[in-house]
């Protein structure tokens, strides 16, 4: 099952690309291009994840051993996405809805999205409990190319 450490390696990879955060200087391309990387190999593993399901059916083999791998892959990419996001939400002057976590304009005062009320002042920390906030969101994002 080679494929599935290759899956890994190359997520180790795209994690170093963005390892320097506590850097003094955040290069915000490069973090933008680091969230490209992430959620294409998001996606890669998503595809790999529905082939394995199949496979399962398909032959009756148990493979619940890999698709426990890729699924603890899928939720580590997803945090590794949200806080370079929000690394690149925060260097960007942008506020984090503390509901939905849309980012919105410096200056918004209701989300975008869920309008909830944003208090701007507070804008520059970091929520640890929005990781485990997997939705959708991660891949509508209007930057994939
Ligand atoms: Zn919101």
């Amino acid at each position: 099952m080679s494929i599935f450490e290759d899956v890994i390696l190359n997520a180790r990879s795209a994690m170093d690309a963005v390892g320097k955060k506590a850097g003094q200087v955040i290069d915000i391309s490069k973090l933008k291009l680091a969230t490209v990387d992430l959620k294409s190999e998001l996606a890669q593993k998503f595809q790999i994840l529905g082939n394995v399901v199949y496979e399962e059916k398909i032959t009756g083999k148990d493979f619940t051993k890999n698709k426990n791998e890729l699924i603890e892959k899928i939720t580590e990419l997803k945090a590794q996405l949200d806080s370079i996001n929000d690394i690149i939400a925060n260097n960007s002057q942008k506020v984090k809805c503390p509901v939905c976590g849309t980012y919105n304009a410096k200056n918004s005062v209701f989300c975008n999205k869920c309008g909830e009320k944003i208090e701007t002042e507070e804008a520059s920390h970091m929520s640890t409990d929005d990781m485990i906030d997997f939705t959708e969101d991660n891949f509508d994002d209007d930057d994939l190319i």
